[in-house]
């Protein structure tokens, strides 16, 4: 594609022509944060109309125990940020270079190949808490702002700009066609000052929530040894925040002195990898592939080397394997809730609902809020014929998770099985609006307004929900 080699070259010459420039002691702070042109309301909006694009993309990862580990690691980090009540969103793409950017309005993502390529859960964190510190420190408002003011284009063609010279997937260059942002992205890279700033306050995040921060330059470091391998093909995280000498030395010397810590990664980090690993490919390729390294113990985690088999047999379809497998990994006695929701999902596979049930009820006691265990056992409860149930529960999980677009969609589907359509289209225009697709869910109020199979209250309450949305999807459109 051609647009994609110009912007190739263009983040690759960024990089690499950076000017050799004294180190200054001590920077002057960048300013303000409260002088940035676009409020927070404003970023968050963009951030928003960008994640819309990502979460339509076949490369966004929507796997919620994924999700949810990076939401873990991030929120830990967050909480020790300037910015500790800020919302923050995590996420995924599934693809193997090595990179990771923030968006306006706190959405941070991470390419499964920088996922891959950590060694260490503090690596990983080193890499999270400095993109925190590109969202605390508004460095994306004020480029966005510097570009408007300067009257370059409009604020969403420099929104996807920005998605642009943050990250090199597929998404990013469909949007580019899009909004015809190419001329203006090159300019919206962070410059050396944001870079050192995202570093200083990155290491005070990450030594404030007890990682350890000597991953910081150990990450950077193995990052630059990769560009040496890869030579014009660098790893995109190196041209959206060049790693430079004078930022290792920089990092380095701030950490001087700071004791290493043994920090112990959590079992969910190796697992997570292991999953990573485990969905892509030819399904027994990666089953013998996991089996080869488990039988010469080539394993970091031999209990995360065992949980990867076992998804890769149930990909393949191999139900009886996999349940021979997991209870190996069950042999191991390591505790997690992804173990857990993998072990119930298994029976589940191989024709045992009842029991498939049982371990998720059991999962849940012990972790009620994990959502995995919570999807995993309305769905099982809808398969086995049980949706007056899985309704119910559902309905208990909503009181507390009111804006989870999966728990409405699993209502939604409990409801159609028990004949109850009104019930049934509202559920599902619910899911639709928290996935910002507000035409969908205005539609399917429409048709909820008509099933005629609700009671009066349920009636105006479809009414009054139909004009809100009607309003807001109104609004939405007169502001871009
Ligand atoms: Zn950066």
């Amino acid at each position: 594609m051609k647009i994609r080699s110009v912007l190739a070259a263009a983040l690759a010459f960024s990089t690499f022509a950076a000017p050799a420039r004294a180190m200054a002691d001590e920077l002057p702070d960048l300013g303000d944060v409260s002088q940035a042109a676009i409020t927070p309301a404003q970023e968050r909006r963009l951030g928003e109309s960008i994640m819309r694009q990502i979460r339509a993309d076949p490369a966004y990862l929507d796997d919620v125990e994924v999700a949810d580990y990076l939401n873990t690691v991030g929120n830990r980090l967050v909480g020790s940020s300037p910015d500790p009540a800020g919302p923050f969103e995590f996420f995924c793409i599934r693809d193997n270079s090595v990179n990771a950017f923030a968006l306006p309005g706190g959405f941070v993502g991470v390419h499964s190949g920088l996922l891959l390529i950590a060694q260490s859960e503090s690596e990983l964190a080193s890499v999270l808490s400095h993109e925190i510190a590109h969202v605390t420190q508004h460095h994306i408002a004020r480029l966005i702002a510097g570009q408007q003011k300067a009257g370059l284009a409009s604020m969403a063609a420099l929104a996807i700009a920005i998605l642009a010279a943050r990250s090199n997937s597929d998404i990013s260059q469909a949007a580019i066609l899009g909004a015809q942002a190419g001329m203006i992205q090159s300019q919206l890279n962070f410059t050396r000052e944001h870079e050192r700033e995202a570093d200083r306050i990155g290491l005070q995040i990450l030594d404030k929530s007890g990682f350890d921060v000597h991953a910081m330059p150990v990450f950077f470091e193995r990052l630059q040894k990769a560009t040496r391998v890869y030579e014009s093909n660098a790893p995109s995280y190196l041209r959206t925040h060049p790693v430079t000498y004078e930022r290792i030395a920089d990092v380095q010397g701030r950490i001087q002195g700071i004791p290493y810590r043994q920090v112990p990664d959590d079992i969910d980090f190796q697992l997570v990898r292991a999953r990573l690993t485990a969905m892509e490919g030819n399904p027994r390729d990666t089953a013998a592939n996991f089996m080869r390294l488990i039988n010469e113990r080539k394993v970091s985690s031999e209990a995360a080397a065992r949980y990867g088999l076992v998804i890769a047999l149930l990909r393949a379809g191999d139900s009886a394997r996999a349940r021979r497998e997991l209870a190996l990994l069950q042999t191991l006695k390591v505790r997690s809730p992804m173990i857990d929701a993998l072990a119930a999902q298994t029976l589940v596979a191989s024709g045992e609902l009842e029991k498939g049930l049982a371990a998720y009820r059991e999962g849940l006691r012990a972790n009620p809020g994990r959502r995995a265990l919570a999807y995993g056992y309305a769905d099982t409860l809808i398969s086995a014929k049980r949706a007056g149930e899985a309704v119910d529960f559902l309905t208990s999980k909503l009181e507390s998770r009111n804006s989870d677009s999966r728990l409405y969609e699993l209502q939604a589907r409990g409801y159609a099985a028990t004949g109850k359509r009104m019930l049934q289209h509202r559920a599902l225009a619910e899911s639709y609006a928290l996935r910002g697709n507000l035409t969908g869910a205005i539609e399917q109020l429409q048709i909820a307004q008509k099933a005629g199979d609700g009671d009066f209250y349920q009636q105006s309450s479809v009414e009054a929900r139909l004009k809100e949305l009607v309003a807001l999807d109104m609004e939405s459109r007169a502001k871009p």
